[in-house]
């Protein structure tokens, strides 16, 4: 030990005053490991300021005892060492509640040796001018260093997983003080091992220490949970979906059935009741899965080839529909020279409009509902300018701004009879901003409201393949002759698709597994499949694949599903599906489908 170097104590002091200084002036985050990263910097501190004192009482210029500030110094210097193996423990194990014992027992450990330091003899000698202390002290100090690097190499070689980039500043540390101890044993006159404790302090600070990428750490640790715990949100949301589908689809199937039964007017009424507020159920559920669903960005826009007249037409019909009796003219304003064939996801189009309409129809009572669409063209983009006015209740407009929040609803005293979620208007929106589009909203309280959504789609000339023309929705279907195998595990399904496809006259068999239906098609055959996917031991989707080895398997397969997540109808498409229905069954799309797929010489 060297007492006189004063430039490189003085300098070493400095960095570690800018470290303190630094470190306290910025926001951070305080774990227990910052904590020991502090203790470390100012003892480091400490000590040299000790060292400092040793060498003015070695030049006399301090009247102190020097066996007294050198054994102090050779504590310090100790404990630095205790400290920086606390840390090294502390970032090699993820028990963030063992970090105090820990910390303890080193302590513990570390007071029994500094018991000898006040025993032990020290010698001071001069060496040509240069003062420096050494004996048994001195000796002693240098075998417990060691002690701590070993334990510190010991840590990182089983730990090197846990510890990661944070070794580099501890091999730095190892590397140095092995050497340094090393030179120190050879010349005596030879010591720095305090300033080679500020380096290694100062090589944490530009690694693993510094604030800012402390922060930055933990607030990508903190994003990676919040993500995990979103992810694990949607999928019980898509979890639960699917369990509520299952006996959605008896409630509704067999409700829409009796609709069309011979029973009595009361009766009628309430089995219509039960459909719309199961309808209502539904919405919701699907409501819930979308907006979790957007707000986890697990949703895709999923672009495709479409007849733009085709998505209005399914909305008429659809909007229509919804107005039913309602004293309500439904007037429609469509650009004739809008582009035939647009390139764009015409599924969250359909569903955005769809919304607006649907509000539409549900917030008025007499007058009109004007669907407009107008286009404005630029190179191969077209813009797609969709307004929707009506001649409703109208919103005020200080209430405007929450109209977009989920399960907001407004104006409760006037429209509580009105079935709604509240959901709708907060699903647009965001499907608007994912479509990179705008939506504006004009409203007159108490006579009427404005939607418009102005939406980019890219212009097809011609569609790379045929295009489903618009299909007319049908009510009552006959299909008799035709043979319908029906597969699903759960026997209420199959009585449901039983019941609903009774009245079509279309002769149906049902079989409650994959083997079954590859094994009745090995001696008979069929104009269509339903088929069900998630089915115990073979899943819908793997006896397709079967039957699909036999290239002389031609028949028809839907798949019909009450795993009704968004992108699913694309993804069972892609895995050779003619069509997909979800569940709970709607019997237009049901009768849209067994239009397409009848026995065509038998209507
Ligand atoms: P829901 O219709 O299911 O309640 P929305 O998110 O679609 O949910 O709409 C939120 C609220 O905005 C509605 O409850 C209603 O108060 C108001 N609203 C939406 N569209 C209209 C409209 N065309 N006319 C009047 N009020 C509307």
């Amino acid at each position: 030990m060297v007492m006189n170097n004063y430039f490189l104590l003085f300098f070493s002091l400095l960095i570690n005053v800018f470290i303190l200084f630094i470190y306290f002036s910025k926001k951070r985050i305080n774990l227990f490991e910052n904590k020991i990263y502090i203790a470390l910097t100012i003892c480091n501190t400490v000590c040299l300021i000790t060292e400092t004192l040793c060498n003015l009482c070695a030049s006399n210029i301090l009247l102190i005892d020097e066996n007294i500030i050198v054994r102090l110094f050779l504590i310090l210097l100790l404990l630095w060492g205790c400290i920086l193996t606390i840390y090294t423990n502390i970032i090699s194990t993820k028990r963030t509640d063992k970090y105090g014992v820990i910390s303890m027992l080193y302590l513990i450990v570390f007071c029994f040796f500094t018991i000898p330091i006040f025993f032990l003899h020290i010698d001071f000698l001069d060496f040509n001018g240069l003062y420096y202390a050494n004996g048994e002290a001195i000796n002693y100090i240098v075998v417990i260093a060691l002690f701590y690097i070993l334990i510190n190499v010991i840590l990182i070689v089983k730990n090197r997983k846990e510890i990661g980039k944070k070794m580099l500043p501890i091999i730095a540390y190892i590397f140095l003080m092995t050497i340094a101890i090393s030179i120190h044993n050879i010349d005596p006159t030879i010591s720095a091992i305090n300033c080679l404790e500020t380096f290694v302090i100062l090589f944490m600070y530009f690694t693993i220490e510094n604030p800012d990428l402390k922060m930055i750490e933990q607030l990508n640790i903190a994003r990676d949970q919040a993500e995990k715990a979103n992810n694990a949100k949607t999928d019980f949301l898509s979890n639960m979906s699917h369990e509520i589908r299952t006996p959605l689809n008896a409630i509704i199937g067999f409700s829409q059935a009796l609709l069309e039964e011979d029973i009595p007017p009361s009766a009628k009424e309430e089995v219509r009741d039960i459909v719309m507020a199961s309808d209502n159920l539904l919405e919701l559920v699907n409501g819930i899965l979308d907006i979790s669903k957007l707000e986890a960005n697990k949703l895709e826009i999923v672009n495709t080839e479409y007849s733009l007249s085709k998505v209005l037409n399914d909305l008429v019909i659809l909007t229509k529909a919804r107005i039913g009796e309602k004293p309500i003219e439904f007037r429609t304003n469509f650009d004739s020279s809008a582009p035939a064939y647009l390139y764009g996801d015409y599924t969250r189009l359909k569903q955005i409009v769809l919304n607006l309409l649907t509000n539409a129809a549900k917030y008025t009572k007499e007058g009109y509902i004007e669907f407009k669409v107008s286009t404005v063209k630029k190179d191969d983009i077209c813009r797609l300018i969709i307004s929707v006015e009506d001649t409703g209740i109208g919103i005020q407009n200080d209430k405007i701004d929450k109209l977009f929040n989920k399960f907001e609803r407004l104006d409760l005293d006037k429209n509580i009879t009105i079935e709604g979620t509240g959901l709708g208007l907060a699903i647009t929106k965001k499907l608007v901003d994912l479509m990179q589009g705008k939506i504006v909203v004009q409203s007159d309280y108490g006579h009427g409201s404005k939607f418009t959504v102005a939406i980019d789609q890219r212009i097809i000339a011609t569609p790379t393949k045929p295009i489903d023309e618009v299909q007319t929705v049908v009510d009552n279907v006959d299909i008799t002759g035709t043979e319908i195998l029906v597969v699903d595990d759960n026997k209420i399904n199959l009585k449901v698709a039983e019941r609903l496809l009774k009245d079509t006259n279309a002769i149906v068999t049902l079989v409650s597994s994959g083997m079954e239906c590859i094994e009745l098609l090995k001696t008979k055959t069929f104009d269509l499949i339903l088929l069900d996917d998630m089915m115990p031991t073979m899943s819908g989707v793997d006896t397709f694949k079967k039957l699909k080895e036999d290239p002389n398997f031609k028949i028809p397969t839907v798949m019909m599903t009450a795993n009704a997540i968004e992108g699913m109808k694309e993804k069972y498409l892609n895995e050779g599906f003619n069509d997909y229905l979800s569940k709970p069954i709607n019997r237009k799309e049901l009768n849209t489908i067994l239009m397409k797929y009848r026995k065509k010489n038998d209507v």
